[in-house]
């Protein structure tokens, strides 16, 4: 399975386009409650890295959702764009916005202790909690 360079993406609206050069092909799902607050279920997420283009800027803006992140959409359709960890400017992008989802994989659930009883993926994948995510990225809940 070859990883692909550049993934391209836009808004519902259009307003925003997002060239993302990152290679990874892995999806993750995060079920934090305010993940679930955002959008309504589990943010279904890419990691993009740094390397994001947002095409389009004026349209988005960007909610301070915590100490160590913020979230951004388009305000003029509402749709989700980033969360965006400030200090390393790491962006997890909702797999939806981007057109080429061919070899990508769905692996891995981050906050799975935070995941309601009502529903539950069939995937296979690595499973984390939120203790053992911020203990990875060092930074305290
Ligand atoms: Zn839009
Ligand atoms: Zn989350």
């Amino acid at each position: 399975m070859s990883d692909v360079t550049e993934r391209n993406g836009k808004c519902l609206c259009g307003a925003i386009r997002i060239t993302a050069g990152s290679g990874s092909n892995s999806v993750g799902a995060c079920h934090c409650r305010m993940c679930r607050r955002w959008g309504g279920g589990p943010f279904m997420e890419i990691d993009c890295g740094t390397d994001v283009l947002i095409g389009g800027e004026e349209n988005v803006s960007v909610y301070d959702s915590s100490a160590w992140a913020e979230r951004g959409f388009c305000t003029k359709c509402g749709t989700h764009l980033f969360y965006r960890i400030k200090e390393t400017g790491q962006h997890m992008m909702p797999v939806g916005l981007f057109e080429n989802d061919e070899c990508l994989v769905f692996d891995n659930h981050v906050f799975i202790d935070e995941k309601p009883a009502f529903y539950e993926f069939a995937n296979e994948t690595k499973d984390m909690t939120g203790a053992e995510i911020f203990a990875m990225y060092g930074s305290s809940p």
